[in-house]
């Protein structure tokens, strides 16, 4: 019988010879000693990356490629595009994607076209044509859940690109390659690594022309991933889906205290029935995931003041750490668009209580 998602990250990515240690080894190798399957490991990777690639390639039974970044496996995708191509995208989006489809716009790259997330026909009508369809589900950091099997469907039959930025959720609140689209990307830097000590990237598909194309795009362009990264990543991946179900758990509970909160204005997670795809994220995510965003009352002056006056819950970026971390995220260049009293808060490991007694006290 196959083995559960909680067991592979456990099992899978081990060497298996006898004698070898249990973990695939921490190797800050760039050359090996010729005649064996590897030489130079920007071209031929080292076994510390194999680990990697083989854990995160069993979370969603695929092949997995290992970048230096979310941003890299990212731009990696993007350099698939021919010259003159066109990209449908979301509006709420992790603030350096929109910077990089700028950019190459700018440079004459592409055109794209921007829609809301959660304009469903919207996107049915645009991506007949599009040779990306990328997706970011749930978006960051408004949380929005993108139809996906709706948006698949209305895709081109082939020719076209299906790519989703699931950080957010990860692969524990969600499986996008089972969903259809053609390649997932995700940011291990957050809920794999889950410590906020490394980056890293990792995009997982199931085409193996797709995946030998990202090999040799790291090969020529060299955003490898580090070995000491690489290393902890795997470490990080082993407890991630222990510590992305107890996040989970706690963030249910404070999105819904939150939500009853008089000075709260207005909570964004996908788990209460008050999101605006709610349905949507029934029918898409095994898990709500442990990111919140919320209004609070008095706008951006008043959010600034609960971070300051947070003690557990760190005033940091980021998201999917063993830490809780909270942002007002229209202070983020980029993000200026944003309700500026929006907080987003990165729901942790701690005690729930003492997460409430923090927020509570801080609000
Ligand atoms: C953090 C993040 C990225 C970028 O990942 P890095 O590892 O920081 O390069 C991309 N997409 C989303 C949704 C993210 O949260």
């Amino acid at each position: 019988m196959e083995q559960r998602f909680e067991t592979r990250a456990v099992a899978a990515g081990r060497p298996e010879e006898v004698g070898a240690p249990l973990n695939a080894p921490l190797v800050p190798a760039s050359n090996f000693v010729l005649g064996g399957e590897t030489a130079y490991s920007r071209d031929d990777g080292t076994p510390t990356w194999a680990g990697l690639e083989a854990v995160v390639g069993a979370l969603e039974d695929a092949d997995a490629v290992a970048f230096a970044s979310g941003m890299a496996a990212i731009a990696a995708v993007l350099d698939q595009l021919a010259v003159g191509s066109r990209i449908v995208w979301p509006d709420d989006c992790y603030q350096g994607v929109a910077g990089l489809i700028a950019e190459g716009e700018q440079l004459g790259r592409w055109t794209s076209v921007r829609l809301p997330v959660e304009d469903t026909a919207a996107w049915c009508d645009a991506v007949g044509s599009a040779d990306l369809v990328w997706l970011e589900s749930p978006s960051n950091p408004l949380l929005s859940v993108a139809d996906v099997r709706e948006i698949l469907a209305a895709s081109r039959p082939d020719g076209g690109l299906v790519a989703i930025d699931n950080t957010l959720a990860g692969p524990l609140g969600q499986q996008p390659l089972d969903l259809g689209v053609d390649v997932a990307v995700q940011s291990a830097t957050k809920h794999l690594g889950g410590h906020s000590d490394l980056l890293s990237g990792v995009v997982t598909t199931r085409r193996t022309d797709l995946a030998a194309d990202l090999r040799r795009h790291r090969e020529l362009h060299g955003a490898t991933p580090g070995a000491l990264e690489a290393y902890l990543a795997t470490r990080g991946v082993r407890t991630y889906p222990l510590r992305a179900a107890a996040a989970a758990r706690s963030a249910a509970e404070l999105a819904q205290r939150l939500a009853a909160h008089p000075r709260v204005e207005r909570v964004r997670y996908p788990g209460l029935p008050s999101h605006p795809t709610h349905d949507v994220a029934t029918r898409h995510l095994t898990s709500f995931g442990s990111v919140i965003s919320f209004d609070v009352e008095g706008g951006a002056d008043h959010a600034d003041e609960v971070c300051r006056r947070l003690r557990l819950i760190r005033h940091a970026t980021s998201f999917g750490a063993v830490e809780s971390t909270i942002e007002r995220r229209a202070a983020v260049p980029g993000q200026e668009h944003l309700p500026p009293g929006l907080l987003r808060l990165s729901v942790g490991i701690e005690h729930v209580e003492d997460l409430w007694t923090d927020l509570d006290g801080a609000l």
